[in-house]
């Protein structure tokens, strides 16, 4: 049996006339960027995510990085980032001129500790960017209060958890302005790259617009020097054919994420924790190995595809070089990298496939 790591097919059969229909909606009306399936979609995911506003752009590290730039967060101010994320959420930061401030994560939920930030905070802290990993919503009561306490903006990464929720409100909808991204492989994902910035605020939506938009307000004429990030048309239209059902996609996800907590049954093996009050979306089911790499070799030999995330942790990333950090520093970020092995995940795997993975794994010895 072969399981591979991730597959879109289950979901591009079952939607196949869906898109090929929104296909043909913008190709016959043949206008591909600002226009009515923008429009569209960006009114349908603002009420997903319960939010007032969102603004289609053109990728989830434009989401971040154009919500940052549009809250003024720059040269000079620090930003919190979780020790432990995909790099974009860093990149977001630094793309803007602002500083990186790393806190460690909870071990057992891989998400931000709250009760490490407060001792990060500085004079030059403006904001705080959790990110909800894996699928998995960050313990924002904390978070929020700290915020409110030391007057910071939150800006949610949200690109892996699209539909999570915390104490039953979705995430996305905490902060001043959240990030998704529509990268194919994401809960929700286009046939492409897309992204979008939801927040609740007006002003600041404008502006991530106009900021997407080469910094216009109307054509021809430029307040910011912005950027080319904008959700073009056919991507709005396949994602506003996928949106309906996204949530049904995600329980299926959590179907799949219960077999595995119930039937992994390994000493060896580390099952991902899910706190009281949080429904995750599983973006990535993540387990953790002390002896990752026999365990990672154990099911590649049986056909089943494993994954990292992320084999090396953004402080000892060479980008980040000149930040001068160096192994022991951020040791959790570390014990993470180390030892986490992302086991297979998708919308529409079989009860056989599940079954395999699961008896695999507690066959590991
Ligand atoms: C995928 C991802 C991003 C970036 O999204 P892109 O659309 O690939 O730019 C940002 N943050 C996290 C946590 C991600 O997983």
């Amino acid at each position: 049996m072969k399981v591979p790591f991730v597959s879109f097919l289950p979901m591009e059969r079952e939607l196949n006339k869906e898109l090929r229909d929104a296909f043909d909606r913008v190709f016959t009306r043949s206008w591909y960027i600002e226009g009515a399936e923008d429009e569209a979609f960006e009114k349908a995911f603002a009420e997903y995510c319960t939010t007032n506003y969102c603004v289609g752009v053109g990728n989830g590290l434009d989401a971040l990085m154009l919500a940052l730039k549009a809250l003024n967060v720059g040269e000079g101010d620090e930003v919190i980032v979780p020790s432990n994320t995909y790099i974009a959420t860093a990149l977001a930061v630094t793309y803007v001129g602002a500083s990186l401030v790393f806190v460690e994560p909870d071990i057992r939920t891989f998400n931000i500790d709250p009760a490490k930030i407060e001792a990060a905070i500085t004079d030059k802290t403006k904001a705080i960017m959790p990110v909800h990993l894996y699928g998995q919503a960050c313990d924002m009561d904390p978070i929020m209060e700290i915020a409110k306490k030391y007057n910071l903006y939150v800006i949610e990464d949200c690109a892996q958890a699209h539909g999570a929720t915390y104490k039953g409100k979705k995430v996305g909808s905490f902060g001043d302005a959240s990030g998704f991204s529509f990268y194919p492989g994401k809960n929700l994902g286009a046939l492409g790259d897309a992204g979008a910035t939801v927040t609740n605020n007006k002003e600041l939506a404008e502006k991530v617009r106009a900021l997407g938009n080469y910094g216009s307000d109307y054509k021809y004429h430029h307040i910011h020097q912005g950027n080319n990030s904008r959700l073009d048309e056919m991507q709005a239209a396949f994602l506003a054919a996928k949106l309906p059902h996204l949530e049904r996609m995600n329980v299926e996800r959590r179907r799949i994420a219960q077999k595995y907590l119930d039937g992994i049954k390994n000493p060896e093996v580390i099952l991902p924790f899910v706190p009281e009050d949080i429904v995750p979306v599983w973006h990535i089911f993540g387990i953790r190995c002390k002896r990752r790499a026999e365990l990672e070799k154990f099911l590649n030999d049986k056909g089943i595809v494993t994954n990292k995330h992320y084999p090396i942790p953004m402080h000892l990333q060479d980008c980040y070089k000149d930040l001068g950090y160096k192994e022991g520093d951020f040791p959790i970020a570390e014990v993470i990298s180390a030892t986490e092995l992302s086991i297979p995940m998708y919308y529409g795997m079989t009860d056989e496939e599940i079954q395999y993975v699961i008896d695999a794994i507690n066959e590991f010895r």
